[in-house]
Parts: structure tokens; sequence; C-alpha cells
């Protein structure tokens, strides 16, 4: 098998590019569509593999470039899995996740849940490697947890600050990324690609 040594990262959430970068090789070049002013094609897709798929083939049929591109999202059982494949759409076109973090709280409340029982949720990531010639590979990961009482911690991304992984006492959002990076679920679908690297 022929090694990945440059990529187009399939990505327009620059910390999913921070993160990502910090779990591939260095010796891997990596662009991304905000370097080459690629825009992010539409998620028409119903699951976090089917949109992966999308922004894979999508990049990759613009650059003629490998590209691996990560859906990724958080699901709420009691939200009926929502926001789920909608959580970047949660926070709004300017990607405000203090929007999206007071939408969670808002619907949680209108379900009359009490928060400080366990409101059982889990981050997802899906990946796909996609080859110019129209070769793909996916995988995906995932880590269980519970939403916080309230909003904690100033790390990381997205719904950081709301989640906290099973097993623990704090959220994404007060953990060092040396310390996330190494039990979420960006880190558990990435072991499974590995090998192409
Ligand atoms: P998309 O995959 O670009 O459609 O966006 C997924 C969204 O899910 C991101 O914008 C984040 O809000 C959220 N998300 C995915 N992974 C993480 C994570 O590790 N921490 C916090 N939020 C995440």
């Amino acid at each position: 098998m022929k090694k990945i040594n440059e990529l187009i990262l399939g990505t327009n959430n620059q910390g999913k590019v921070r993160e990502i970068k910090k779990l591939l090789p260095k010796k891997v070049s990596i662009e991304t569509p905000k370097g080459l002013n690629i825009k992010s094609p539409k998620e028409t897709g119903v699951s976090f593999l089917e949109n992966s798929l999308i922004k894979a083939k999508y990049f990759s049929k613009k650059t003629q470039k490998v590209c691996l591109a990560d859906d990724s999202g958080l699901e709420i059982d009691i939200l009926n899995k929502l926001p789920g494949i909608y959580s970047a759409r949660w926070a709004g076109p300017q990607s405000d996740f203090k929007i999206a973090i007071r939408k969670v709280y808002r619907e949680l409340k209108r379900k009359k849940v009490n928060l400080k029982k366990n409101i059982k949720c889990r981050f997802i990531c899906a990946l796909t490697i996609y080859w110019p010639g129209g070769k793909f590979y996916q995988s995906q990961g995932i880590i269980n947890g519970k939403i916080s009482v309230k909003s904690k911690g100033t790390r990381g991304f997205g719904y950081d600050p709301i989640f906290i992984p099973k097993g623990y006492k704090v959220t994404f959002g007060q953990m060092l990324f040396s310390k996330k990076s190494k039990i979420d679920h960006r880190y558990k679908a990435f072991k499974k690609i590995k090998k192409f690297f």
C-alpha cells in the first residue's frame, strides 16, 4: 500500500483543522480549503458517514488530491439524537457556539429534564479518505458521556464546554488537549485509518 504523504483536509472548521493536524504524522504535508479559497459543499447526507464522504469526494475532485474529511457532532439521546448531524448548523451562520449551547439547554428545558440527572450523549466522528480516481475508506469513532449542568471551561471548540466524558468529572472544555486527544471520538476514528500514513 502506498502511504499518503500529502493531502487536503476537507474542512473549513479551524477547530477541527487544529485538532486533525496534531493527529497526523508530521511528515504528511497538509493543505486546507481555506488556504486554497474553496468553500464547503452542502451537507445533504443523513448520517455522519455520508456527510464525510460528500466532503472528502468534493474536495478531492476540486484539487485532484487525496482528501481526508471529518464529519462529527454531538448526539443527545433525550433530544432524539439532536443536534447530531446538525451540530454545526445549530451555531448559525457565524458558527457561534454560545448560540448552539444555549439552544441545547433551551431544548433540554423544554423536555423538562433535570440537568443533575445523567443526560446521555455522545460525540461521533466519521472520517473518509478519498483518493482521486474514486477509491475511498471510512471509519467512525464514538465517545459516550453526559451533558454538564452548566457550560464549563474555555479549551477546545464547539460543544466541548458542555460535554463530560464517561468516567470523568470535567468537561472537554476544562481538559487539556493532550488528554482529550487521547480519548475522544476523533482519536478513535483516527486509530482505524493510521495505517494509510
Ligand atoms: P461538521 O462536521 O463540520 O458538520 O461540524 C460538526 C460540529 O460538531 C462542529 O462544528 C462542532 O460543533 C461539533 N463537534 C465535533 N467534534 C467536536 C469536538 O471534538 N468538540 C466539540 N464539538 C465538536
